[in-house]
């Protein structure tokens, strides 16, 4: 789904407030990013149809031994954080991971004595999540499921929310199938101000990962929706950082990723690099 294949898209408004007011923030190929005029969102528009989405991620995950491994360890400190975050605040119970991919998270949740379940949309990495890893893995979009209300203790998304056309139902549903005290953990990425920052050194990229990614949440948006979610708190955590295959990448995240944790705890938990990813607990009251 790049920008040489055929996709259906359509226009939206705006996935937060509703708003059809926009501003255009970026342009890269037939994809543009643009912002909302009454909240500040940021998102794709136009942008694929959701059944379009769906076929997407049929090919989004890599299929091979190896490419499965490098993602396994490019993702392994975030997951090891996250779990340990998860059993800092809640007793061992019933978690939901969604958007699981090949199930690693939810592996380690499983060998820390959580009973564990996943949602994902993709064929081939349910396949592998069920099969190698003997996971139980439902197929999604997470609001099509009908899960019983209350019937989580945590809820995990890792990278999933910026790929989601209803950030905010999802919110929702997330909060109706916790349990009370419940606790969810999201990750996700923070892209703009590093486009702003390599615009002005005039240097091309495609981090906005379009049209994979159909929005770039800051943390105060992020906060707003968890709200709109119908969450009482929630708390940010820069929460460690992935470890890419790259050299050059991984090297910089290393950076980065070290740089942003110890101003995070320096300012006494208050200062939230901008442009790395984020992770945000939300508490069901
Ligand atoms: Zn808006």
């Amino acid at each position: 789904m790049r920008e040489n294949i055929d996709i259906e898209m359509e226009e939206t408004s705006c996935p937060i407030c509703g708003g059809a007011e926009y501003n255009l923030l970026h342009r890269e190929g037939r994809f543009q990013m643009v912002k909302c005029s009454s909240c500040q969102f940021i998102y794709l528009n136009p942008r694929p149809t959701g059944e379009a989405i769906l076929r997407f991620y049929q090919e989004y995950l890599p299929e091979d031994e190896s490419s499965i491994e490098a993602w396994k360890r490019m993702m392994e400190p975030i997951f090891q954080k996250a779990a340990n975050i998860i059993d800092q605040y809640k007793n061992r119970g019933r978690l939901l991971d969604v958007g699981t991919g090949f199930g690693f998270f939810l592996a380690e949740m499983k060998r820390r004595g959580w009973e564990v379940a996943g949602v994902d949309v993709s064929e081939k990495a349910m396949a592998y999540a069920r099969t190698v890893l003997e996971l139980t893995v439902y197929e999604g979009p997470l609001e099509r499921i009908g899960f019983p209300e209350k019937d989580f203790d945590a809820v995990s998304g890792f990278y999933v929310i910026e790929h989601l056309p209803q950030p905010i139902g999802f919110l929702q549903e997330c909060y109706r199938i916790l349990k009370p005290g419940g606790l969810l953990l999201l990750r996700y990425p923070h892209t703009t101000p590093i486009k702003n920052l390599l615009r002005f050194f005039g240097i091309e990229n495609h981090l906005y990962d379009l049209p994979a990614h159909l929005a770039d949440f800051s943390p105060k948006i992020i906060e707003q929706c968890l709200k709109r979610g119908g969450f009482k708190e929630w708390r940010h955590l820069i929460g460690g950082y992935t470890l890419p295959p790259d050299t050059g990448k991984k090297i910089a995240s290393i950076i980065f990723g070290n740089l942003s944790e110890a101003l995070f705890y320096l300012s006494g938990s208050k200062f939230l690099f901008p442009g790395v990813s984020k992770t945000i607990l939300g508490f069901k009251g």
